[in-house]
């Protein structure tokens, strides 16, 4: 039997490479988007291709009562989940003081408390099977802290500590839980960069390119691998060797 990967934010990005990528090694996906409707079936396709068993799930990661519905779904389609993504994020660039109140609460709500959202509600299913895995992304800016990107920093950092927090309380009952945090990569997140700042951050990084969804994806694939089997608590920084 297929284990059974569920990635948040699939549709688009990061996410979709790492749905690509587990589907390629055999694991069945649910792929989930929150307004990507087209790209998130674009997904399902090219999966489906790969003649591997997919499927779509609407859900706003930081609604924690449409993604308990989502997470009931799919553990009835599938059977179970062996594999969590904590993937979907958005960001904002800004001073600290400028951000209302309410864009706060969005940038914390998706990027941190999404992640809480989705472990909590796959726990009592990976630990009735004893086995489990959740990655969770978070970025370079959680590990040093970005100027103009406060919040998010702060929601990144929050997920690093929250996954070395997790490991300890559910390794016992045989879950992993690792953070993957990715350096520049090439997506529709930082279309907002100027020619300018991604040259500067180009500049910034040994080996002199910028990285691409799918240099992320092959580390979640490691990670959630059985050669990462006594790896948990963990943060790996996929990030060219960018000096932060
Ligand atoms: P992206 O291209 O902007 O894609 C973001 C994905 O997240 C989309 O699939 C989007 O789905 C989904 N998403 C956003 N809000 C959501 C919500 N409330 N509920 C469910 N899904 C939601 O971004 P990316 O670059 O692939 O980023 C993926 C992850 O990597 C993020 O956590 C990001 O912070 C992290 N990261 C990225 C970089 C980088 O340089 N790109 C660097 C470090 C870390 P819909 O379009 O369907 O809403």
């Amino acid at each position: 039997m297929s284990k059974v990967a569920l990635i948040t934010g699939a549709s688009r990005g990061i996410g979709r490479s790492i749905a690509l990528e587990l589907a390629k090694s055999g694991i069945s996906i649910a792929i989930n988007y929150n307004s990507s409707e087209k790209q998130a079936k674009e997904v399902l396709d090219q999966i489906k291709g790969l003649n591997q068993n997919a499927n779509i799930y609407k859900a706003d990661v930081s609604n924690e009562v449409e993604v308990s519905e989502m997470i009931h779904k799919i553990e009835s389609d599938f059977g179970r989940i062996d594999i969590a993504v904590n993937n979907a994020g958005i960001s904002q660039i800004g001073l600290f003081t400028d951000m209302t109140t309410k864009d706060r609460d969005r940038m914390i709500g998706v990027n941190l408390i999404g992640a809480m959202n989705i472990s909590k509600a796959v726990l009592p299913g990976m630990i009735h099977i004893k086995h489990g895995n959740i990655i969770n992304i978070s970025s370079m800016w959680g590990e040093a802290g970005a100027s103009c990107e406060v919040v998010y920093s702060a929601a990144k950092a929050g997920l690093i500590g929250f996954t070395k927090a997790l490991a300890k309380e559910v390794g016992p009952s045989g879950i992993r839980v690792n953070c993957v945090s990715p350096g520049v990569i090439d997506t529709d997140m930082n279309s907002e960069l100027s020619k300018a700042d991604m040259k500067e951050l180009l500049d910034e990084i040994p080996l002199d390119r910028i990285g691409t969804p799918k240099d992320i994806a092959k580390a979640v694939k490691f990670l959630v691998s059985d050669r990462a089997s006594y790896i948990t608590g963990q943060v790996l920084s996929v990030n060219g060797g960018i000096i932060i």
